[in-house]
């Protein structure tokens, strides 16, 4: 018998676990058969998501020390960079502006009162964070002993000391061979691992997205629905037709085709609304199915997991002018240039973890005077934005490294 490729088996997954997320939905919380089931989907999501996360850390480090090692030349090593860091900041650009009018011309929570939400503020303990405590938290967290930062997961730190040592692995050159042997060897044997853990992503994904259906609160959905419509609407936007437009323009690339290579990613990124879980399939998908060079793509795809979120800038855009709304501030320009700014700031700082940006989003809210407690009303509906936000931040990471790939190529050509 054929085997089912892994694709199908994950969208059949995907499918199964969507049909009995609502059937525990109908049931309710309290029918054996949905609690048992759910316990299941949480033994199994989990078991999923951890073996991601084993294999996360040294996946980062060995594929940037790499990567960067690979780009032999201190020019090419530049652009590859620079062009990166472009990108990104200039997609997130365009998905702030694009939150900002779509807020602007709708206005949501224009319909409703911050006093509706009295109850759900009150327990809420808001974490101060103003913009100068954010950027020394975050410049701290830049640089951290190697070591702690391995055995942390602190993503970010890994990241800067992996880019640091591949850059003295250039400088150094062939004195030190032997350690870029290693890993690359040892880089390629985490892949192989990430293969193996693959096999389990139908089932992973299944029991994620039963449990995000099965546990939904629709009341509160209905509530902030036209809150919802816009993030959802604007995200939909700008990853559906904004990003695969800035791909064909500049590489050629249909969007169908780039939908067929990423489809496992994204998929992987809408279930477990991680960027950072995503990562090992992100890079999966990158090399084998789109191929994007392991070099460029092995630097690119971990730094924009880290950097690169526009799903995330456009959220905290939005929700910031939805709270200005909700407690009736008209916000000037000048003060939605800031939560412009912040948004971006916020999207930056935010990890690749699940709501990470409902943490950040206190420093928008403070930057223009809006109380912070408002987070409480959106928490109830974050989890289901996540899933989309996070999908659109991993898609931005993909296209980011065929771009740079596609113009690294058209200046001078890979070496290898
Ligand atoms: N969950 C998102 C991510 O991992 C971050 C966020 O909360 O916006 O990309």
């Amino acid at each position: 018998m054929k085997r089912i490729s892994l694709n199908t088996q994950i969208l059949l997954g995907s499918l199964l676990g969507i049909l009995l997320g609502f059937w525990f939905a109908l049931l309710g919380q309290e029918s054996d058969i949905a609690q048992n089931g759910l316990y299941v989907a949480k033994l199994v999501s989990t078991l999923f998501i951890d073996l991601l996360r084993m294999v996360l850390i040294p996946l980062v480090f060995t594929s940037i020390v790499v990567g960067v090692a690979n780009l032999r030349s201190h020019r090419q090593m530049n652009r590859v960079w620079q062009i990166a860091l472009v990108f990104f900041v200039s997609t997130m650009v365009c998905s702030v502006m694009l939150g900002l009018t779509a807020a602007n011309l709708l206005q949501p929570g224009n319909e409703l009162q911050i006093t509706m939400f009295q109850d759900a503020m009150q327990g809420f303990k808001a974490t101060q964070m103003s913009l100068s405590d954010f950027f020394a938290h975050f410049l701290h967290s830049l640089f951290q002993n190697p070591i702690a930062a391995l055995a942390q997961g602190n993503v970010l730190a890994v990241v800067i000391f992996a880019l640091l040592l591949g850059i003295a692995l250039v400088v150094g050159g062939e004195r030190y061979r032997n350690i870029l042997i290693l890993m690359q060897e040892f880089l390629e044997l985490i892949l192989m691992l990430v293969g193996w853990i693959m096999r389990l992503a139908p089932f992973g994904i299944m029991a994620l997205l039963l449990q995000l259906i099965a546990t939904q609160d629709t009341h509160l959905l209905g509530t902030l629905i036209k809150f919802v419509a816009v993030v959802l609407g604007t995200t939909l936007l700008h990853g559906v037709v904004l990003l695969p437009l800035i791909l064909y323009l500049l590489t050629g690339m249909t969007p169908l085709k780039f939908w067929l290579g990423a489809r496992e990613a994204l998929i992987t990124a809408f279930a477990t609304s991680s960027s950072a879980a995503t990562l090992p399939v992100t890079l999966r998908c990158a090399e084998q199915h789109l191929h994007v060079k392991r070099d460029v793509a092995g630097f690119v795809i971990p730094l924009g997991a880290t950097m690169n979120m526009d799903g995330t800038a456009l959220y905290e855009a939005v929700a910031a002018l939805f709270v200005a709304n909700l407690v009736g501030m008209e916000l000037s320009l000048l003060q939605q240039a800031i939560v412009f700014l912040t948004a971006m700031l916020a999207a930056i700082g935010a990890p690749g973890i699940p709501s990470a940006g409902m943490v950040t989003m206190a420093m928008v809210l403070q930057s223009v005077g809006l109380p912070v407690e408002a987070i409480a009303i959106l928490m109830p509906v974050d989890r289901i934005l996540d899933t989309i936000r996070t999908t659109v931040n991993v898609e931005g990471d993909l296209i980011g490294s065929l771009v740079v790939q596609k113009w690294i190529k058209k200046q001078d050509g890979l070496n290898k």
